[in-house]
């Protein structure tokens, strides 16, 4: 074996999986951490806005083959997972569809968790606590009896855009209403543009004639998503070490969508070759930081990581450098911003 004369392969081959495979990443830099100690890696995989992302939008006749391919997905996937419901997804015209019950009853039957997301998906900071809180109890409508059925509660509780609250009282307000209901909050650390590149693929997939530039752009999108999310999930490994000095049990948010219904499985051994390895949304929250004090007050919904960062008043460069979304998505998204 003549290693140098393998070096340009070894170097052709790390650039072009630069974003899959995590050997060719830890020989481009000389961290000593990452040959003597894998640091370790763990997340929690959760799904918002089921039983569908965008079901208004989404052509009726393809509604139960696109969560037929998700759900396949995830089984190929093979992490744990909890799903968030938004109830009124259920609905056509103010009346339950029972074949979108089904959707959320084959979560169940497949193993899966589910969540509250509020009925409607509010916004915390527009509609005020009275309203956020009818939304929470009508949100688990459909989920409660679900659960019983199965000698089960709903456990937890997902805020819409992520927004929490503006201030320490909404935030204590709604916390302590969510106890009072069985609930702990699932608060995200790798928060993320999926719902972009989302977008984009089912604009593309609904909206484009069947040819093979269609084709190439699906695919275009589906390769673009995965390294884009690993990533993303290496910028807040790299947040957690900053602000804590150990890579925490990560908690991800993706959605149900078409483009999950195709890469979701592809995400997931990405992840794997990081170094990572999938625990429940429960397992993940037994880390002390997520106890830490959420310190954002604006009108966003940032991750919880940067939320516990603002409360130790870090310098406006400490959040430098996250990966965003490419223009060429943002525009077939049609969204101007992240
Ligand atoms: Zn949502």
């Amino acid at each position: 074996m003549t290693p140098s004369s393998l070096r340009p392969f070894i170097f052709a081959l790390c650039a072009f999986a630069a974003a899959f495979a995590s050997p060719c990443r830890a020989q481009s830099h000389t961290d000593a951490s990452t040959r003597t100690a894998a640091p370790d890696r763990r997340i929690a995989v959760t799904i918002d806005d089921l039983p569908w992302q965008r079901i208004a939008k989404t052509p009726p006749e393809a509604l139960v083959a696109r969560h037929a391919a998700l759900l396949a997905q995830l089984r190929e996937g093979g992490a744990p997972v909890i799903g968030f419901v938004n109830e009124d997804k259920l609905e056509v015209d103010g009346v339950v569809r029972p074949e979108r019950v089904a959707m959320l009853q084959a979560w169940l039957d497949a193993g899966y968790a589910l969540g509250n997301h509020t009925y409607g998906h509010v916004d915390l900071h527009e509609v005020g606590i009275p309203a956020y809180e009818d939304a929470i109890l009508r949100g688990e409508r459909a989920l409660r009896p679900m659960l019983a059925a199965r000698g089960e509660t709903p456990r937890w509780f997902r805020h819409p855009y992520l927004r929490a609250g503006r201030t320490p009282d909404d935030k204590a307000a709604v916390a302590t209403f969510l106890a009072e209901h069985g609930y702990r909050i699932a608060p995200v650390t790798v928060d993320n543009g999926e719902w972009v590149w989302a977008f984009a693929y089912e604009r593309v997939l609904d909206e484009r004639a069947e040819t093979p530039e269609r084709a190439e752009l699906l695919e275009r999108l589906r390769l673009g998503y995965v390294p884009y999310m690993l990533n993303k999930i290496d910028y807040y490994e790299r947040q957690s070490q900053a602000l804590l000095g150990y890579n925490l049990p990560h908690v991800l948010l993706l959605h149900a969508n078409a483009l999950n219904g195709d890469a979701y499985a592809a995400l997931i051994r990405g992840i794997e070759r990081r170094g990572y390895r999938f625990v429940t949304l429960e397992e993940a929250m037994r880390d002390p930081a997520y106890a830490r004090e959420d310190g954002y007050r604006g009108r966003y919904g940032p991750s919880w990581l940067h939320r516990w960062a603002m409360a130790e008043k870090k310098p406006k460069e400490f959040y430098d450098g996250e990966p965003t979304v490419p223009r060429w998505v943002l525009d077939l998204a049609g969204v101007d911003s992240e």
